[in-house]
C-alpha cells in the first residue's frame, strides 16, 4: 500500500535536470552518496556518544548486483523517519535547490561546472538519477521506534512511500542502473572512484569482493577500499597533493580549488590539530544563507561534532575551509556548551592568528598568490579592521588598493604607498566611490595629480564602513580627499590663502549671484585651490556623510537627510573670471543662471552622483553648444 506523492516543483526541475543530464563525468554520483552515508554515520556517532546502545561498528557498503543490474550503497548511520524522507528527499526544505538552479540558469544549461555545483548546493542526492532508472531508499530511524520506510522513484515527477521492514537502523540506497551506466557494477570501477574521491571518508568503505582459496573453492570476503586516514593527523609532509585535492573538494562538497593548505598543531594550554585551506576563488554559495551557518567542521578526537559552530572562525574569515580537531573539549559538548566556550575561545585566537601570519608570509613571498587571493576574498578580510579590534593592525597591513598613479587593477598595500610618500606629504589620501572608472575622474584629484601625489581607490562598498575604524596607518592619518577642508600643507598654504583671499575679494558679486541661484541646494560656496583644471566642485564637510556611503545607504532604502554640498570654485579657472566679467557688464542676463546650473550638474556628475533632472541639463547644454557655435 504505497502512497504516491508529488514532487516539489523545484525537485521536479532538478531531477529533469539530472536524468537528462548529458555530463560526462558521472562517477561523482557516488561521491555523493558515500558522503551522505559518511554524514548519516557522524550523526549516529555523534549520538552514540550518550546513547552507547547505539554504537556500531560504523561502515559503508557497496554492493553490485550484476545479474540484477543494481547497485547498492548501504550505511549504518542515523536512518530517517518518514517524516524526514518527505522533507530531505522530496520537498524543497533546502533552501540549495532553488539557488542551484538558479546558478545554472545563469550559466546556461551546459554548464561544466554541474558536477561541482550538485555537491556545494546540498543536492548530492538526486544526482543518482544520472546513472539509475530507479532508485529506491530503504531506511530506519536509529534510536527509534519510528518503522522503516521504503522510498521509490523514477525521477519522474512523483515518488512512492511505503512502510518497510529493516533489521537495523541506517540506509540502504538501490540504484537500477541504466544500461549505458551498468560499468559502475565493476569492482575497478567501485574501487577507482573511491580511491580518487572518498578515500579519506573517515569510516571503512567496504565491497565485498569475490576471492579464489587455494583449494579453488570461492568465497566472498569484505575489502575495504579507502584507506580512511584522518588526513588532518598526518605529518604535513606525507600529505601530497593529490590527497589535498580530494579532501578539499569533499569540505566543499567539490567546489573548486584551493590555494594553500594550512597545517595547525598546537600544544600547550589548547591541543588541537587543523587543517585549513584557503579558498582559491569565491564559491557560488558563499552568499547563501545556509552556507554562511557553516564554517570549519569541529571534530573532537576524530569524532565529528557539527561543521555549524560559528565560534572557531570569525566572520571575516568566513571563505576559509576546513577541519579543526581538539584533544580537549568534552565529547558530549552540545551548541550551547560550545557558545563562549573558553577553550574554544583560545583555539580560534590561534586559527586567527595563525591564519592571518600565513597571509603575510604570502603577500611577502608570493605578492600575486597574495593579489590573486586578495581580489577575491579582500573585500570580506577588510571587515575585520572594523570588527576585530585585537588584529586590526595585522589586517590593515594585509589590505590592499588601486591608486590614482597606478594602472587599473594594480593592487599596493598601505606600507607601499607609505613608503612612496614624498616628504611633503604627511596625511594617507585616499577617495572613496562606486568603482574606479567614476573615482578616477573626480574633480578633487586635480591638485595631488599636479603635485606628485598619490590617492588610494577605495571601491568597495565596505570601505566606507571600514575606513570608520581605520584613522591610522604607520601613525599616519587617513584623509579623505574630497571631504573636509582643503589642507595643501604648511609651506603651500600661505600662497594660496593669499590667492583665495584675492578670489574672495574679486569674486564677491558672482559668490552673491551663485548664493541666489543655489540657495538651500549647498551649503556653502568657496574659493579652494583642491581644484587646477576643473572650474568647480561639490565636497562634503569633514563630519557630514561621504556621497559614497549617502549611496549606500539610499540603496539599502535608508531615509537620510540630504545632506548638503560644498561648492568650491577653482579661483584660477578662466570661466570664473569670464562669469564675473559678464555680470559687471550685463547683471540680468539669463545666460549666468544658465552657466550657474550647468556647473553644478557638471559637478554632480563628477563625483558619480545622479543628476536630479537630467533632461534639464541636456537641454542646457545643447543651448550653450549652439550658442558657442553662434546658431542661436
Ligand atoms: P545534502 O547531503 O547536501 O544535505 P542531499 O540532497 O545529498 O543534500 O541529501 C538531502 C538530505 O537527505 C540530507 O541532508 C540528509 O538529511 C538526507 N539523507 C541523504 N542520504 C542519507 C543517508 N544515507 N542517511 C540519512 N540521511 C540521508
Amino acid at each position: 500500500m504505497a502512497q504516491t506523492h508529488e514532487f516539489k516543483t523545484e525537485v521536479r526541475q532538478l531531477l529533469n535536470l539530472m536524468v537528462h543530464s548529458l555530463y560526462s563525468n558521472k562517477d561523482i554520483f557516488l561521491r555523493e552518496l558515500i558522503a551522505n552515508a559518511a554524514d548519516a554515520i557522524d550523526k549516529a556517532r555523534f549520538e552514540s556518544v550518550s546513547h552507547p546502545e547505539l554504537a556500531r561498528e560504523w561502515q559503508i557498503r557497496l554492493e553490485p548486483d550484476k545479474e540484477g543490474k543494481t547497485l547498492r550503497i548501504s550505511d549504518n548511520g542515523i536512518g530517517m523517519t518518514e517524516q524526514e524522507v518527505i522533507d530531505n528527499i522530496g520537498t524543497i526544505a533546502q533552501s540549495g535547490t532553488r539557488a542551484f538552479l538558479k546558478a545554472l540558469e545563469e550559466k546556461g544549461t551546459g554548464a561544466s561546472e554541474l558536477p561541482e555545483l550538485i555537491g556545494q548546493f546540498g543536492v548530492g542526492f538526486y544526482s543518482a538519477f544520472m546513472v539509475a532508472d530507479e532508485v529506491t531508499v530503504l531506511t530506519r530511524k536509529a534510536g527509534s521506534d519510528a518503522p522503516a520506510v521504503r522510498w521509490t522513484s523514477r525521477g519522474e515527477g512523483t515518488f512512492d512511500l511505503e512502510p518497510a521492514e529493516k533489521e537495523s537502523a541506517g540506509t540502504e540506497i538501490t540504484l537500477k542502473l541504466k544500461p549505458e551506466a551498468e560499468f559502475y557494477l565493476e569492482n575497478w570501477k567501485l574501487s577507482e572512484i573511491v580511491g580518487r574521491y572518498s578515500d579519506f571518508i573517515a569510516y571503512p568503505i567496504v565491497l565485498p569482493t569475490r576471492k579464489v582459496n587455494e583449494d579453488k573453492t570461492e568465497t566472498v570476503e569484505d575489502r575495504v577500499l579507502n584507506s580512511a586516514k584522518a588526513i588532518w593527523l598526518r605529518k604535513p609532509s606525507e600529505v601530497t597533493e593529490d590527497e589535498h585535492k580530494s579532501f578539499y573538494a569533499h569540505l566543499g562538497h567539490g567546489g573548486g580549488e584551493y590555494l594553500k593548505a594550512i597545517h595547525i598543531s598546537a600544544e600547550g594550554v589548547s591541543e588541537f590539530k587543523a587543517l585549513l585551506y584557503l579558498p582559491a576563488a569565491m564559491p557560488f554559495n558563499l552568499f547563501l544563507p545556509d552556507f554562511q551557518k557553516k564554517g570549519l567542521q569541529l571534530y573532537v578526537r576524530r569524532v565529528f561534532i557539527t561543521d555549524d559552530c560559528k565560534e572557531l572562525l570569525p566572520d571575516y574569515l568566513r571563505f576559509v575551509r576546513g577541519v579543526v580537531d581538539s584533544s580537549d573539549l568534552p565529547l558530549n559538548v552540545s551548541r550551547e556548551i560550545l557558545q563562549e566556550n573558553p577553550k574554544l575561545m583560545r583555539i580560534q585566537k590561534a586559527l586567527v592568528s595563525r591564519v592571518l601570519s600565513e597571509l603575510k608570509k604570502m603577500q611577502e613571498n608570493e605578492p600575486e598568490t597574495y593579489k590573486r587571493f586578495y581580489r577575491e576574498f579582500g573585500k570580506i578580510l577588510k571587515e575585520g579592521i572594523h570588527t576585530d579590534y585585537a588584529n586590526a593592525e595585522k589586517i590593515k597591513a594585509l589590505a590592499m588598493y588601486e591608486t590614482m598613479n597606478r594602472a587599473p587593477g594594480e593592487l599596493i598595500s598601505l606600507q607601499e604607498y607609505v613608503n612612496a610618500m614624498p616628504g611633503s606629504q604627511k596625511e594617507i589620501y585616499y577617495l572613496t566611490g562606486e568603482k574606479r572608472e567614476l573615482v578616477a575622474a573626480s574633480p578633487a584629484l586635480e591638485y595631488y595629480r599636479d603635485h606628485g601625489y598619490d590617492v588610494l581607490f577605495m571601491t568597495d562598498p565596505i570601505d566606507e564602513w571600514v575606513m570608520q575604524s581605520m584613522l591610522q596607518f604607520d601613525k599616519k592619518n587617513f584623509k579623505q580627499i574630497a571631504k573636509g577642508d582643503f589642507d595643501p600643507g604648511e609651506e603651500e598654504k600661505s600662497k594660496l590663502d593669499a590667492v583665495i583671499a584675492e578670489a574672495q575679494k574679486k569674486y564677491a558679486g558672482l559668490i552673491e549671484f551663485l548664493t541666489g541661484v543655489f540657495g538651500d541646494r549647498v551649503a556653502q560656496i568657496r574659493f579652494s585651490g583642491r581644484l587646477t583644471s576643473s572650474p568647480c566642485c561639490l565636497v562634503v564637510e569633514g563630519g557630514a556623510l561621504s556621497p559614497q556611503m549617502e549611496r549606500l545607504f539610499k540603496a539599502m532604502h535608508q531615509e537620510l537627510p540630504p545632506s548638503k554640498r560644498i561648492l568650491e570654485l577653482n579661483p584660477t579657472h578662466p570661466l570664473v573670471a569670464a562669469m564675473q566679467a559678464l555680470l559687471g557688464r550685463e547683471p540680468a542676463s539669463p545666460l549666468l543662471r544658465e552657466y550657474a546650473e550647468v556647473l553644478f550638474d557638471q559637478a554632480l556628475l563628477a563625483e558619480g552622483d545622479a543628476l536630479p533632472d537630467p533632461g534639464a541639463f541636456t537641454r542646457r547644454l545643447t543651448d550653450l553648444l549652439l550658442k558657442g557655435l553662434g546658431a542661436k
